[in-house]
């Protein structure tokens, strides 16, 4: 696809989407590595459903460092996975004894945290901190690549293509656009394609038809 059909998708999604931003509640640093540790394979809803209660008993880093698991599993165990709980207590007790108590603000230093990888560090980055930063989840994967943004078998070849596809002040902005186009139309299994906006241009449709 050349880069001017690429330009006009993208110039279609921010007009379809112009109040895209995250959908996890957080209003901290501390709160959005929380979150977003909480989100994987997890609603954004059934986290936000759980965190008021954990952050009103954990409210920063050096609470949850003093956690114990048995205390927080029962309050995250909708979000599943029992390993996110040890990590969030694990992750903050290293950001207290590494980072003197503070949510670390780059990739490097995040990726360094217990149960945090490059999608988590990204979000946190680009959420957190403004840094830009394109973090690739599953709808991000999904739908750019469908529609032709780029063409990537890996979430690290996706992120690759479209940064460099993208101006770096719209990273974070495209990620959730993307985001929020992948869970209201370009749905995993049956997307949405007669209604959608993009579908004159979206290689999906034009290679089926
Ligand atoms: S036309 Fe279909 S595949 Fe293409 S972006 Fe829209 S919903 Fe997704």
């Amino acid at each position: 696809m050349n880069q001017n059909r690429k330009i006009e998708m993208l110039e279609k999604l921010a007009e379809m989407y112009p109040e895209a931003r995250a959908e996890l509640h957080f209003t901290n640093p501390y709160e959005t590595l929380m979150a977003t540790m909480l989100s994987a394979q997890c609603t954004d809803r059934q986290v936000n459903r759980v965190t008021p209660a954990v952050f009103a008993r954990y409210p920063d880093v050096l609470s949850m460092a003093e956690a114990r698991e048995e205390d927080l599993y029962p309050m995250v165990r909708s979000c599943g996975f029992k390993s996110k709980a040890g990590n969030m207590i694990a992750a903050c007790r290293k950001i207290r004894e590494d980072y003197g108590g503070q949510v670390p603000d780059t990739r490097e230093a995040l990726m360094s945290l217990p149960g945090v990888g490059r999608k988590t560090a990204n979000v946190v980055l680009s959420n957190a901190f403004g840094v830009p930063a394109f973090a690739v989840d599953t709808h991000v994967f999904r739908v750019c690549n469908r529609m032709g943004l780029c063409q990537a078998e890996t979430v690290e070849e996706t992120e690759k293509q479209m940064t460099e596809l993208l101006p770096e002040e719209d990273w974070g902005v495209t990620h959730h656009r993307l985001i929020w186009h992948g869970r209201r139309v370009c749905k995993a299994q049956h997307p949405l394609c007669e209604g959608c906006a993009l579908r004159n241009s979206c290689a999906f449709v034009n290679q089926e038809a």
